[in-house]
C-alpha cells in the first residue's frame, strides 16, 4: 500500500468545488426551485407542528349563526351586542376580523352603539387591508371608519399572504401602505399588554432597508416575514359559533381570561387559505389564519426565512463540500463524502427549523450534490464500459471490441462494396522469449507491438486488438489486399527496427522479436460471416508460421511479405 498523500487530482477538484458552490449561488437567487423548496418545507414544518394554545377561542360567523341570525351583513347592533357579550366574559382580547370601514347607511345609531361596545371593552383590535380602488390602481388603506377606529385599542393589518400555489405560508409582522407601520392584527392583539416604550424586538426577515429612500406611499410596505408554524389540522383551536356567544348558550368560562379571535367560517363568503401539507380540501378562515398567528406569537415559534445571501453562502458551502473534502486521502472515494453530505445538509435543514426557527432550504444543494452524483455515475459507468471492452496490458481494444468491430465493418462492407482487410498477428517463439528474458520483457514486447500497430493503422475507422496471450488482429476497413500487404511489410519492418535499437534506450524497452502476420481482404460478393473472415485469416497465419515465421501469408496463398532483420528504413 501506498503512504496516504493528497490526491493526485486535487487541482480539478478544487476548480470543480468552486463550480458546484457557484452553480449553487446561482441556483439559490434565482429561485428555480421555489416549488420543490415550498413542497420539502411543507413537510418538514409539519413535523413541527405546534399544539393549539387552549387560550385561544375563535368564534365563528357560521352556517349555523347565518341560519338563525339571518343574511349578512348584520346590523351593528348585532356586533355591539356581541363585544359587549364577549366584555361580560372577561376576554382577554378580542380580534375582530371583520373589516368595518364603510358606516351603516341607514343605521348611524348601530354604527355608536358598536363604537361605544368597543370603547368600554378596551380590549378590541380592528383590521386595516390594503386594496387598490381600481384595477390596477394604487391601493388605499381600508380603515376602520373613525368612531370605530378611535374607540378601537389597537389596529392591525389583516394581510394573509398566499403563496403562487394558494398555500399561505407566512405573514408579515408589519405592513402598511409607504412604511411598515401597521403590526399584524394577532401581534396588534398581544401588544395590547405591552406598556408603551418597551417593544420587544420582532422576529422576522427584514424586508426594509432603512438606508433606502422611502418608498412610495401607494405601496403596500412589508417587514418582519415570518413562516407560521401552522397547527395541524390548522382548525384545532375552540371553536364557538357566533350565535352561541349571542346567545349566551355557552359557559363564560370559555372566554374568561381568553384571546378570542372573531370571523367569517363560513363557506362562499371570506377568503380562504390552504396550510402547508394540508390537502386542498382542509382550507382555513382569516379568523383562523389570525388565531395560528396568534398562536405563533404566544409560544415564541415564529419562523424566520434565512437572508437569501446567507442561504447562498451556505448552500455553496455545501455544494462543494465533498469535492474538499476528497482531497484529504482519507475521503478519496468521493460518494461517501457526497452521500454524507446530502444526509448532513437535510439534517441540517430540520435541526435549524426544530432548534433554531430558521428555514434552510436544502434543495439547492441537494440538487447540485445529486447533479454531481449522477455526472460522476454516468462517468463511471462509461470508464467501465471502456474497460471491459480493452485489454489492460497494452490498452488496445480487447476481444469482444474485436468481435463487434469485425461484425460490423463486415456488414458495412457488403453494403459499400469496399474491400475489407484482417491482419492477424501472432508472435514468434514467445514462449521461449519469456522463458529466456522474463515475464517482464515479454510483456515489454507486448506492449512495443501495440504501440507500432497503432502508429500503422491510424485511420479513424481501423482498429487494433488484442486477441489474448501474444495474438493481435488490426482491422482494416476500406483496404484493398495490396494495401494490407504493404502495411504488413512494414509492420515487419518496424519489428526488426525495434530489436536493433540499443536496448533500453526505446520505450518500453522491449527486446528483440518477430512476429507471423495472416492476412484475408474480404471482397465484395463474398457472403462469408465475420468467423469465416477470421479462419481464413487466421489459416494463413498458421501458414506463415508453418512456412518458417517472420512473414506475412495472404489467404489466397501466396506469401505477401517475408519480414527480414536485415531492412531498414
Ligand atoms: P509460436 O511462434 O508458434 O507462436 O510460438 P510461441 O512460443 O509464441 O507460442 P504461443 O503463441 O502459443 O505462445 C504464447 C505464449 O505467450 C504463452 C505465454 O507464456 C505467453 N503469454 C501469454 N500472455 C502473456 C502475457 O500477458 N505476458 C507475457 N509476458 N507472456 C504472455
Ligand atoms: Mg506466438
Amino acid at each position: 500500500m501506498s503512504t496516504p498523500a493528497p490526491s493526485p487530482k486535487w487541482k480539478s477538484r478544487l476548480l470543480t468545488a468552486v463550480g458546484a458552490a457557484a452553480l449553487a449561488i446561482l441556483v439559490t437567487l434565482s429561485g428555480v426551485t421555489a416549488p420543490f423548496d415550498a413542497w420539502v418545507y411543507d413537510r418538514l414544518v409539519l413535523g413541527a407542528a405546534p399544539e393549539a394554545d387552549p387560550r385561544i377561542v375563535v368564534v365563528d360567523i357560521d352556517q349555523k349563526s347565518l341560519a338563525e341570525l339571518g343574511r349578512w351583513p348584520w346590523s351593528r347592533r348585532t356586533h355591539a351586542q356581541l363585544v359587549d357579550r364577549l366584555t361580560m366574559a372577561e376576554a382577554k382580547g378580542i380580534a375582530f376580523n371583520i373589516l368595518l370601514s364603510e358606516p351603516a347607511l341607514f343605521d348611524p345609531e348601530g354604527d355608536a352603539l358598536l363604537a361605544r361596545a368597543i370603547g368600554r371593552s378596551g380590549r378590541v383590535v380592528l383590521p386595516v387591508l390594503a386594496e387598490s380602488v381600481q384595477l390596477n390602481g394604487p391601493s388605499v388603506e381600508l380603515m376602520p371608519i373613525p368612531e370605530f377606529a378611535a374607540s378601537a385599542a389597537s389596529l392591525g393589518h389583516a394581510e394573509m399572504v398566499l403563496d403562487d400555489d394558494g398555500v399561505a405560508r407566512s405573514v408579515y409582522l408589519r405592513a402598511g401602505l409607504g412604511s411598515p407601520h401597521w403590526p399584524a392584527l394577532a401581534l396588534a392583539l398581544l401588544q395590547l399588554d405591552q406598556p408603551p416604550g418597551t417593544a420587544t424586538e420582532l422576529p422576522g426577515r427584514r424586508r426594509v432597508k432603512t438606508e433606502l429612500p422611502a418608498a412610495s406611499s401607494f405601496d403596500w410596505v412589508r417587514d418582519h416575514e415570518v413562516l407560521v408554524p401552522f397547527t395541524s389540522p390548522p382548525n384545532a383551536f375552540r371553536h364557538v359559533s357566533y350565535t352561541d356567544v349571542l346567545n349566551q348558550r355557552i359557559p363564560t368560562s370559555l372566554l374568561r381570561g381568553n384571546w378570542v379571535v372573531v370571523g367569517v367560517n363560513a363557506t362562499g363568503m371570506g377568503p380562504l387559505a390552504r396550510a402547508p401539507g394540508q390537502p386542498p380540501a382542509a382550507s382555513m378562515s382569516g379568523a383562523e389564519y389570525q388565531a395560528n398567528l396568534l398562536n405563533m406569537l404566544l409560544k415564541d415559534a415564529a419562523i424566520t426565512p434565512m437572508a437569501e445571501g446567507w442561504q447562498a453562502a451556505l448552500a455553496a458551502l455545501v455544494a462543494g463540500f465533498p469535492l474538499l473534502l476528497s482531497i484529504l486521502p482519507a475521503f478519496r472515494r468521493i460518494w461517501l463524502p457526497t452521500v454524507a453530505t446530502m444526509a448532513g445538509t437535510l439534517l441540517l435543514s430540520v435541526a435549524l427549523l426544530r432548534f433554531g426557527h430558521v428555514w434552510f432550504s436544502p434543495v439547492p444543494a441537494l440538487l447540485v450534490l445529486a447533479l454531481g452524483a449522477s455526472l460522476w455515475i454516468y462517468r463511471l459507468l462509461r470508464q467501465t464500459h471502456k474497460q471491459a471492452q480493452s485489454d489492460a496490458l497494452t490498452g488496445l481494444a480487447n476481444r469482444t471490441r474485436f468481435d463487434q468491430a469485425l461484425d460490423q465493418e463486415l456488414r458495412v462492407a457488403r453494403r459499400s462494396g469496399q474491400p475489407l482487410s484482417l491482419l492477424v498477428m501472432d508472435i514468434d517463439h514467445f514462449k521461449q522469449l519469456n522463458d529466456s528474458q522474463g515475464h517482464a520483457a515479454g510483456d515489454a514486447a507486448l506492449k512495443a507491438l501495440g504501440r507500432i500497430l497503432r502508429s500503422r493503422a491510424r485511420r479513424p475507422r481501423d482498429l487494433v486488438a488484442r486477441l489474448g496471450g501474444d495474438e493481435f488482429a488490426v482491422l482494416l476497413p476500406e483496404t484493398s489486399a495490396q494495401a494490407a500487404a504493404t502495411i504488413a511489410t512494414t509492420l515487419h519492418v518496424d519489428l526488426a527496427n525495434l530489436g536493433r535499437k540499443p536496448h533500453g534506450t526505446n520505450a518500453g524497452s522491449a527486446p528483440p522479436f518477430t512476429a507471423s502476420i495472416g492476412i484475408h481482404t474480404h471482397m465484395t460478393g463474398d457472403d462469408a460471416g465475420p468467423e469465416d473472415v477470421f479462419d481464413r485469416a487466421d489459416a494463413a497465419l498458421y501458414r506463415a508460421k508453418q512456412t518458417g515465421r517472420n512473414r506475412s501469408v495472404s489467404h489466397t496463398g501466396e506469401p505477401a511479405a517475408v519480414g527480414t532483420s536485415a531492412t531498414r528504413v
